[in-house]
């Protein structure tokens, strides 16, 4: 049946999702303790490849848990690209030290490495990358020089559950990495957050400092401060049902992306989504930029959009312009040209081929 209003992205909950919630609730097991929560933690660390997943309530507590963790602080900097969501860089402030952006590279639209490297000072102990839109960083360099200065590499891996470099996944590609799974991403719980790892020792710790900071064998002492960032087993069983379909998800969002790709490669002032050889995007959002040459702005291309009935978003503002994080640090040539230009089209795994067509035809008409 024909859409009035295509949404910009909407979950697909039409598998056990029901089915695996109702069973929590007829058990009772509706709280921070279940086996859906044991399942999904383990068939989530088998999907990306890594040895621990250490779910959480949402993305949010996933990159605050793993700042604090790692006994980030006041005093402390951490280098995060400036186009990205919000939350990158609040999980740094909550922890008392300071995100330290850098800009984007024009062929990813991620983190740009030498940008990281000017920004490196005595105070620097992370770095947290983002896999933009679904399309992973390109670590290789990143890694090397965390190596050379003693950094810690994270991932948030919100935007691209799946994404590979280089032949693996996202969350195993550093020392740890966070994902989200909000109602708009690849998989999602309502809301809902997971950290993954290959270190026995980070992974002890985030269990603990998930549950209260509360001692193994001593109930009620908490030698710490510790955290109440645990999922619920009701998350949890509708994450097990989503996590059925994860391919399956990523396969449609990969050929409505080609279909996409396919009927806008020969629109002047249109740059298609970033996707290099290194690299797998599972195209979370499908992003364009409309240039100069297009001819019509970006924001008015949305506006004659939504009067045909198609959603779309702009690209996040890059950080360093919001109010709270306002500051003379640096220029940002290169994240602020691609947020003024960028759209997220319509990009739900329930699309349909037609009108995937409606949207690229809305869009040849606006440019006339
Ligand atoms: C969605 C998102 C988050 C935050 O996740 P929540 O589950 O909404 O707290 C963090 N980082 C990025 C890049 C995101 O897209």
């Amino acid at each position: 049946m024909a859409r009035e209003f295509l949404p910009v992205a909407e979950p697909d909950l039409s598998g056990n999702e029901l089915k695996y919630a109702t069973e929590c609730i007829k058990s009772t097991w509706i709280s921070s303790i279940g086996e859906f929560i044991t399942r999904f933690e383990k068939q989530f660390a088998q999907f990306c490849g890594a040895k621990h997943c250490i779910a959480t309530s949402n993305g949010t507590t996933a990159l605050h848990l793993v700042l604090h963790s790692l006994g980030i602080g006041q005093g402390d900097e951490v280098i995060v690209p400036t186009l990205t969501f919000v939350a990158t860089a609040n999980a740094v402030v909550y922890t008392g030290a300071i995100p330290i952006f850098a800009d984007s590279e024009r062929k990813t639209w991620n983190i740009n490495v030498k940008s990281i490297e000017e920004k490196i000072t005595p105070r620097t102990k992370a770095v947290i990358v983002v896999h933009l839109y679904g399309h992973p960083v390109d670590m290789d360099p990143i890694l090397e020089l965390a190596k050379k200065h003693n950094l810690i590499v994270i991932e948030d891996a919100a935007e691209a559950h799946g994404a590979e470099y280089k032949g693996r996944r996202t969350g195993n590609l550093a020392d740890l990495g966070c994902f989200s799974f909000y109602a708009n991403k690849v998989i999602t719980m309502g809301e809902g957050g997971a950290i993954t790892t290959n270190s026995d020792e980070y992974a002890k710790r985030l269990r603990f400092l998930r549950d209260h900071a509360m001692s193994e064998n001593k109930r009620y002492w908490h030698p710490e401060l510790g955290f109440n960032y645990r999922i619920t087993n009701l998350q949890a069983a509708i994450g097990v049902a989503q996590m059925e379909r994860i391919d399956e998800f990523i396969r449609k969002k990969t050929d409505n992306a080609e279909l996409y790709n396919s009927l806008l490669s020969n629109i002047k002032g249109i740059t298609l989504p970033p996707s290099e050889p290194c690299a797998k995007n599972v195209y979370w959002m499908y992003s364009i930029l409309i240039e100069d040459s297009f001819g019509i702005t970006r924001d008015e291309t949305m506006n004659l959009l939504r009067e045909q009935g198609i959603d779309s978003r702009p690209f996040f503002y890059p950080l360093h312009t919001l109010p709270h994080y306002v500051s003379g640090r640096g220029r940002f040539p290169v994240a602020e040209e691609i947020a003024k230009r960028g759209i997220n089209l319509p990009s739900s795994t329930t699309l349909q081929k037609e009108e995937i067509i409606r949207v690229t035809d809305a869009i040849k008409k606006i440019k006339g």
